[in-house]
């Protein structure tokens, strides 16, 4: 389990609650869920019952407005049962961040009622010919009155096919390029919005991913977030405040990879003895011990400073970058650890090392985390 010694009371007692009810509620039935890659939606609803609804949304917008810090505890808690639950479950207000950044008093007020109520909002910026360059966004919004008439075609939605809004980044001005791209809020109910495939992925298997497809779909100009061509600029900002507590679900499936490892190093015998009485088998430990507990302080630092208001775009970037990477290192060894058995579906591990595959790739891959911090260093961003 998570050992911040500086975790509040508060802290502890929602870091408890989340243990006691997905030990009961989501742990006898992990596997089946993930080998049909299917989200069991009830079980997040009434976790979010239990009072987790729009925890980022701030209190005065409807929502738990819970700090940075405390967030981090809460998904690293979750995901110590499963990542993709967790996913589920981080990405309920993903699509209402830059509304937060950059919309009006008005949409704040409607939409933060909305997520308090029980609405889940995915974002979508990526498309089929683009990721990492968010830029390239062929997604067309084109004025007509008082309405925008959106086309274009998205993919990798997370929470695509259960979500009630979409944020969409869509270009206004196709000349211009990246300073072109604005964001729209469309209800899913919608004329023109098409939910397409379900991925069926690797890992994060109780994450629901899917394309969406929209078609001429009309939007009130009301639903546009800030001013015609700043959405590119919103989006990235955005990146800096959530890539740190992004992958703080990371931190739990590490966790549950070395309690495994550990406990089974205990038990296991190899020569007559227990395999944790050997010293390669304690060095491994050691070494992952090591790489968490770095893992944990940074997080911690990088959760402090935006709840202090510092966004801090080299701290975000390389928190997501070595975070990602040390904690799949870290599952690949108790994996080790586990000889044979950590390659077999019926155990614990290769689901783990499944799911920690995930977070060197979304929200900026490794290569663009290493991009933005080495051209921040050389000054040219
Ligand atoms: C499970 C899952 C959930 C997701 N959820 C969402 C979501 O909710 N909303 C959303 O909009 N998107 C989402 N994504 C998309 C995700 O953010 C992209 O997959 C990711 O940004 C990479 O983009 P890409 O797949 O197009 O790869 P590409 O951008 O095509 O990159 C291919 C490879 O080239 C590397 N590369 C690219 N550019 C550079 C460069 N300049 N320098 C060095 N290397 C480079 C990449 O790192 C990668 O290794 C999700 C993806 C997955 C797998």
């Amino acid at each position: 389990m998570s050992r911040y010694q500086l975790m509040t009371k508060d802290q502890r007692d929602l870091v408890a609650l989340v243990h006691q009810f997905l030990k009961k509620e989501l742990d006898p039935y992990i596997a089946e869920y993930d080998e049909q890659g299917v989200c069991p939606m009830e079980t997040v609803r009434k976790l979010m019952d239990l009072g987790f609804w729009a925890i980022d949304v701030p209190e005065q917008y409807g929502g738990a407005g819970l700090d940075v810090t405390t967030i981090m505890h809460v998904r690293e808690a979750i995901a110590y049962h499963d990542a993709g639950f967790c996913n589920t479950f981080s990405a309920q207000t993903f699509g209402w961040k830059p509304v937060l950044l950059a919309g009006t008093e008005e949409q704040k007020l409607h939409y933060g009622r909305r997520l308090a109520e029980g609405a889940f909002w995915s974002m979508c910026i990526t498309e089929p010919q683009s990721g990492s360059d968010a830029g390239n966004c062929k997604t067309r919004a084109v004025r007509d009155g008082e309405e925008y008439v959106i086309t274009g075609s998205k993919c990798f939605v997370t929470n695509g096919g259960v979500a009630d809004l979409y944020t969409v980044t869509a270009s206004t001005d196709p000349s211009r390029g990246s300073r072109g791209i604005s964001l729209f809020i469309i209800d899913r109910n919608t004329p023109g919005v098409h939910v397409g495939k379900h991925e069926n992925k690797m890992g994060i298997r109780t994450s629901n991913t899917t394309d969406l497809a929209l078609d001429e779909v009309r939007v009130p100009a009301s639903n546009l977030i800030g001013a015609e061509g700043t959405g590119f600029k919103t989006i990235m900002k955005m990146l800096a405040r959530t890539r740190p507590t992004g992958v703080a679900p990371a931190i739990g499936v590490a966790q549950r990879a070395l309690d495994l490892a550990i406990d089974y190093s205990r038990t296991r015998l190899s020569f007559g003895q227990p395999i944790g009485n050997l010293e390669g088998i304690q060095f491994k430990l050691a070494d992952m011990e090591m790489k968490l507990q770095c893992c944990q302080s940074q997080l911690a630092y990088a959760a402090s400073l935006v709840d202090r208001g510092i966004y801090d775009t080299l701290v975000g970037s390389c928190t997501k970058c070595f975070v990602s990477e040390a904690v799949l290192d870290i599952c690949l060894q108790a994996q080790q650890i586990y000889g044979g058995y950590g390659y077999s579906r019926e155990y614990p591990l290769e689901k783990l090392v499944r799911d920690a595959r995930i977070f060197s790739i979304y929200e900026g891959s490794s290569e663009i985390q290493r991009y933005i911090i080495g051209k921040t260093l050389v000054g040219k961003i």
